[in-house]
């Protein structure tokens, strides 16, 4: 059904339309428009960049959700690679705190994590055991059957579970931990142990200096030369398929005409895009369930801590963890400055989405000020609040099992998104080989050709196994 990857062969009047100018939907116009396709990327945003995009906190330019590549990040740094910014990086040795007890703990090494008062040693020797037998597990489709709870809860004990596990799922998770399958937490570990299982001695974070602000001005720049038309705040409110074979893409006022359509949106968005999807594809694509993110960057005078991560286990904060970019970068780097980020990840209906910047602002640094007393506020430069509503798919049970698929049975249109990365955690390492995959097999499908593979068969899978 499909040519062999790299023997491209493109009819004169292929026009792929990308929807969506994240790090999924620019790889894919890049990949494309390298194999020779005419590509279109549709972004509804005055700039492409996404949940990677960078946004101007007084009077720094750096990243609005807290990024870090790790350095196995095979994937993410072969394009950085492309980019010319791999070898810029800067790698460094991290540490990780635990705010317990109304106490920050340090976490960063076995010694520290033996001598952590929270923990009787049974404890630590069951957390660690449940760490070490996640990262040996092999068949995560296994877990993708069993609650998280119930999974953690016969490795690591009862105690341990509420102890640590439970408050780190309820940072990330919110409520619906409950609803979450095993397949989460290996896939978390998985990550952990991606630098042993690539042939690294040990994990290190990096960044490029310039943050992703100098990434996405590389990668429109790369885009570009590639022959990409970039069209920004181009919002795609409906897609059509017309009886020639082509598909009609209309944003606002304006309609495009294209003979493939990749949409890179959440799942959701696909039925609300495209009606004529059958109702069995529309039931799957609206049943992913989304968890979202308020997330405030605070400019400080001052560092708090030596962590990159604080993890909190304490209840009443009004975040889920405390990031210390600027314990990953060079202050140099950060204009001087301290910058710290305070993730609460929430229900895409969350009512804390309807409050204002100034109201979470305020609850945000008294929470602040609450774990480091020696806080000030004349120490607080900038603050600034975002907001998404669709950030990552929860791993709900059975979820590789009920995905939607990517190729849809409306011929010649593709629904790809961070929803299909079934075996790890939403990252760009993973965003990049997503549409690596895609491309490599469906760049050379016709529509007609696309519209008749079965919907199983549209699950890409990640390869990377622990
Ligand atoms: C808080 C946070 C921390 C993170 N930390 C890390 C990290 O440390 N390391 C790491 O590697 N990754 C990290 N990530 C993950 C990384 O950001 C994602 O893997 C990646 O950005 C996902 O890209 P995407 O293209 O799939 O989605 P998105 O970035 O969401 O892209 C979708 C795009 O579609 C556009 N769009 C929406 N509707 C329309 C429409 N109707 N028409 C046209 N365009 C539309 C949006 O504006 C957006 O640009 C983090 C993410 C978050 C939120």
């Amino acid at each position: 059904m499909y040519s062999a990857a790299g023997s491209t062969n493109h009819s004169p009047t292929a026009h792929w339309g990308i929807v969506g100018g994240g790090v999924l939907g620019m790889t894919i116009a890049l990949r494309l428009a390298q194999r020779g396709c005419r590509v279109t990327l549709l972004e509804a945003r005055p700039h492409p960049g996404g949940l990677a995009d960078a946004w101007q906190l007084g009077d720094l330019v750096w990243d609005r959700h807290y990024h870090v590549t790790l350095m196995s990040d095979e994937s993410a740094r072969g394009l950085l690679r492309e980019l010319s910014l791999d070898d810029q990086m800067v790698w460094v040795n991290t540490k990780t705190g635990f705010f317990t007890d109304r106490q920050l703990h340090s976490m960063s090494d076995t010694i520290e994590f033996l001598r952590f008062p929270p923990l009787r040693l049974i404890d630590k020797l069951r957390l660690g055991f449940t760490i070490y037998h996640a990262s040996r597990v092999t068949d995560w489709r296994a877990l993708e059957q069993i609650p998280v709870a119930e999974w953690l809860r016969k490795f690591s004990g009862r105690r341990t579970f509420e102890k640590i596990w439970l408050p780190l799922l309820r940072a990330k998770l919110g409520d619906c931990w409950q609803d979450t399958s095993a397949a989460f937490i290996w896939a978390t570990i998985a990550r952990m142990y991606a630098a042993r299982r690539s042939g690294l001695k040990k994990e290190m974070f990096g960044y490029v200096p310039g943050g992703y602000a100098t990434i996405m001005q590389r990668l429109v720049e790369k885009l570009t030369d590639a022959g990409v038309t970039i069209v920004c705040s181009a919002p795609v409110r409906r897609i059509e398929a017309g009886a020639a074979g082509t598909l009609t893409v209309h944003t606002g006022e304006r309609a495009r005409n294209f003979s493939h359509v990749v949409s890179t949106l959440p799942a959701a968005a696909a039925p609300i895009l495209c009606e004529q999807l059958r109702d069995e594809e529309k039931r799957r694509f609206s049943g992913v369930r989304y968890h979202g993110i308020v997330c405030a960057s605070v400019l400080l005078q001052n560092s708090l801590s030596p962590f990159y991560v604080t993890n909190i286990t304490d209840e009443g904060f009004p975040f889920t963890a405390v990031i210390e970019m600027s314990s990953l970068v060079q202050r140099e780097h950060l204009g001087g400055h301290a910058l710290v980020y305070l993730p609460r990840y929430v229900r895409p209906d969350d009512p804390v989405f309807e409050q204002s910047d100034a109201a979470l602002e305020g609850e945000f640094l008294e929470g602040l000020r609450r774990m480091h007393p020696r806080l000030r506020m004349s120490d607080v430069k900038a603050v600034r609040i975002s907001r998404v509503r669709h950030v990552f798919a929860l791993p709900t049970l059975d979820y590789s099992a009920n995905l939607p698929p990517i190729v849809t049975s409306v011929p010649g249109f593709f629904a790809v998104s961070s929803a299909h990365i079934v075996n790890g955690t939403l990252n760009v390492n993973e965003s990049v080989r997503l549409a690596e995959q895609f491309v490599q097999q469906h760049a050379n499908v016709s529509p007609d050709q696309a519209a008749s593979v079965p919907a199983a068969t549209g699950v890409l899978q990640s390869v990377r196994q622990p």
